[in-house]
């Protein structure tokens, strides 16, 4: 969770978190890539576009390189939904979390060990989709932690978190001190 969206989807008002930047930025100086995974139901739902999501992460970007961040590597999105008005979205895909995919796809991208991966998430759904692709997973309090997990045919993962920390300056100090 880098954001807050204070806004209905659409990303109108959103506000980077405090000391986002600076945690960002301790990772990225310690050789981590950052790489930005999540679910935009709102293109399966018509009320945005893919074009309209990566114009919202490249605003996102480009605020929190202003805020001081370092670059991040990658922003990869789910447009699909099971229940998709628009039907191109309609559909049970592998990239939607609490599935893996995304994390998957970024690292085969990337050339990234997911074993040796951390995946930080404010919803039990990023756990569990860091869970799925092997990574070892934090959860941080500061989203929407309490929203309900999404349900999927797939067999029940431990939604546990390796590390439960109060926002990603948290998540970060801990990874930085990981063997
Ligand atoms: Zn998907």
């Amino acid at each position: 969770m880098l954001v807050r969206d204070e806004g209905d989807a659409g990303g109108e008002r959103l506000s980077i978190l405090p000391k986002v930047p600076e945690a960002l930025h301790a990772l990225h100086d310690a050789g981590w890539l950052l790489i930005v995974c999540t679910n935009q139901p709102i293109v399966a739902r018509g009320r945005a576009t893919e074009g309209d999501v990566i114009a919202l992460h490249a605003r996102l970007d480009t605020e929190l390189r202003q805020a001081g961040a370092p670059p991040l590597t990658s922003w990869r999105f789910c447009p699909h939904h099971p229940n998709a008005t628009v039907a191109a979205y309609r559909q049970q895909c592998q990239c939607r979390k609490p599935r893996p995919g995304l994390l998957m796809d970024a690292a085969r991208d990337f050339d990234v060990e997911l074993g040796a991966s951390f995946m930080v998430g404010d919803r039990i759904t990023d756990i569990e989709a860091g869970r799925r692709a092997g990574c070892k997973t934090v959860q941080v309090l500061s989203g929407e932690h309490a929203a309900a997990r999404i349900e999927t045919p797939d067999d029940v993962v431990d939604g546990t978190p390796d590390f439960l920390g109060a926002g990603l300056a948290e998540a970060a100090a801990w990874i930085l001190i990981q063997p």
